[in-house]
């Protein structure tokens, strides 16, 4: 498994904790609690204010088992608690890290031959610290700065050219 999934499966996880941390809540008289939420692919209504369309579908569901698709504005004033910009944020993370995926999948081998003392080329231990902040920021879903992208590309090179090298011997 690539490591960019690793960390997609990583994030993904902390999903059913969010939706259990919101508990269960009034509204209407009724006891409801929230079961999902997503980006509609379709145009969807906000069954508590009527607004429409919906681009972020919270569902929430009662004891009873009704269910009531909320908008951000309305999950967020019922619930009492940012859950919209909870998810605003965990999709912007994973849209990030997919973005970044050559570079978390190709940090991710060179820093692990480092360790192993694998590596074909030089680096110094000045641009491994670089290279692993990087990582690590980009694991936890932030884009990396233009600078940090080129030193990656750099070292990428590096280690293409160094296969080639190591083909013609
Ligand atoms: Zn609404």
């Amino acid at each position: 498994m690539a490591k960019t999934d690793d960390v997609l499966l990583a994030l993904s996880r902390t999903i059913p904790g969010c939706i259990r941390g919101v508990g269960s809540f009034q509204y209407r008289g009724k006891t409801y609690r929230l079961v999902d939420n997503f980006a509609a692919s379709q145009h969807m209504k906000c069954n508590v204010c009527g607004n429409y369309p919906v681009f972020d579908v919270s569902v929430i569901r009662s004891e009873e088992g009704d269910k009531l698709n909320a908008c951000n504005n309305c999950i967020d004033r019922i619930t009492k608690r940012a859950v919209s910009g909870w998810f605003k944020t965990y999709r912007k993370k994973r849209e990030n890290i997919i973005e970044n995926r050559k570079y978390i999948d190709g940090l991710s081998s060179i820093l692990a031959a480092y360790e192993r003392t694998a590596l074909s080329f030089q680096i110094s231990s000045e641009d491994v610290e670089k290279l692993r902040t990087t990582f690590v920021q980009m694991c936890n879903g932030l884009n990396p700065r233009t600078e940090q992208k080129q030193l990656a590309e750099c070292y990428f090179s590096y280690s293409v050219e160094s296969l080639r090298v190591n083909k013609t011997e």
